[in-house]
């Protein structure tokens, strides 16, 4: 059980207030909120050893380098990876999956190969195949989930084929919520074709629940520092080593080399040949903090804390007329995020109503146009849960949708 009240003290912006009341965040599907550990341990590189890494033999930057590497293996810890080589740091989870998309179109893929997506990826596990696979002439095929937001996994004989190169799924729908069973669907694709790689989208697994890269056994893992409590500007992309050492570097530059020729270049071995440039130090440092404050909190606590705040929040919005709710219903299969519809107001207009009183909800395509036409709808309103959400947050949100009716009646 996690100690909410105390949790909530951690994070200094849960204690602003604007125009006189307290903020309601109801977005951390979007981002989380940072707690004040995170901040300190940001702030302290800036302020105690801001010098660059890999580069400098003196003290600070020996301390530097010491700090952004040691969060290599606290992040190959947190998801179970069997070397901290094996964790290459990004920008964002978008930003891991192009590295992979960029990677493979140069050696690994070829014309005519074929790529499977679900169709409720985030644009950001769909445009990279979509846009490489018009310029290198790939084959996109997608899998569609049922009514209740859930993947059929018998469909997965027919779309993985001996031409299949590769399968890009979201462990968790950042609209739906739904929680797909990754570790059965490796199974089953690498059964069906031993040479289709599987790249998961984890953005929204990672933050929510625990997870074991190992466990699974899928090729790439990609998610994000800020939606963990972590900085902005950091994400990871985890691979087999393996794999990754067979693939060519995503961006050239300098700390990613070995040697420099006239006529060629020796790569640094992974991780590093994929880092070129100096990375966001700061901010991997800050996320060593973000990983540090999750994991003393225990992941099944923070997914059980979602739990029992998803259904608090699914049965307090049955009672709401007129709303109809996306995704699984069954709190097993889903995570802590809600999107919905009111038949009396337009998603935006229901966050720009709920706003007046400092709550926080999203409203749009959530960056997933092609789950959204496909259930025939332009836009959902979406409440997500973190670590720091209580029911009573979901009280004041009810009441608001409460007020939203009312303004349109
Ligand atoms: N995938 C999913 C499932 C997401 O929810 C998001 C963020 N909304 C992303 C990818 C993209 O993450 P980022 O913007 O950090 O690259």
């Amino acid at each position: 059980m996690l100690d909410i009240g105390s949790i909530r003290k951690d994070f200094p912006l849960l204690d602003k207030k604007i125009n006189g009341k307290p903020i309601v965040y109801l977005d951390s599907t979007a981002t989380s909120l940072k707690p004040q550990s995170v901040i300190n341990k940001e702030n302290e590189y800036y302020e105690k050893y801001s010098a660059n890494i890999f580069r400098g033999i003196y003290q600070i930057s020996e301390k530097a380098t010491l700090e952004y590497e040691s969060v290599r293996g606290k992040v190959a810890r947190f998801i179970g990876a069997s070397t901290s080589d094996e964790i290459i740091f990004t920008r964002n989870t978008t930003e891991s999956i192009n590295l992979v998309a960029s990677s493979l179109s140069k050696h690994e893929m070829k014309k005519r190969d074929h790529i499977v997506v679900s169709i409720m990826e985030h644009h950001s596990n769909f445009v990279p195949w979509q846009q490489l696979g018009l310029i290198n002439g790939w084959k996109l095929d997608f899998w569609k989930n049922n009514q209740q937001g859930l993947l059929n996994l018998k469909d997965l004989d027919k779309l993985i084929t001996r031409r299949t190169k590769l399968l890009a799924i979201t462990a968790v729908s950042n609209v739906l919520g739904t929680i797909n069973p990754i570790g059965q669907i490796v199974k089953i694709v690498k059964k069906l074709n031993p040479g289709c790689l599987v790249l998961v989208d984890a953005a929204q697994a990672v933050p929510h629940m625990p997870v074991n890269v190992g466990e699974w056994g899928a090729d790439f893992v990609a998610f994000s520092s800020h939606k963990m409590l972590g900085p902005t500007g950091v994400g990871v992309l985890w691979g087999k080593y393996e794999l990754l050492e067979q693939m060519s570097p995503y961006q050239f530059g300098g700390e990613m080399i070995e040697e420099v020729r006239i006529d060629k270049t020796l790569f640094k071995k992974t991780p590093h040949k994929f880092e070129a440039g100096t990375p966001h130090i700061a901010g991997v440092i800050g996320f060593g903090a973000a990983i540090d404050y999750l994991s003393a909190l225990g992941m099944d606590n923070v997914r059980d804390h979602e739990k029992e705040i998803l259904s608090y929040a699914l049965t307090q919005m049955k009672t709401i007329s007129g709303l109809t709710l996306y995704g699984p219903s069954d709190v097993k299969q889903k995570s802590g995020v809600i999107a919905f519809t009111l038949k009396q107001a337009h998603a935006h207009d229901v966050a720009q109503i709920l706003d007046e009183d400092n709550i926080c909800i999203r409203s749009g395509n959530h960056c997933a146009m092609p789950l959204h036409i496909s259930m025939g709808i332009a836009a959902t309103a979406r409440a997500s849960f973190y670590v720091y959400t209580t029911k009573a947050d979901v009280d004041i949100f009810v009441k608001g949708l409460e007020k939203v009716i009312r303004v349109f009646k």
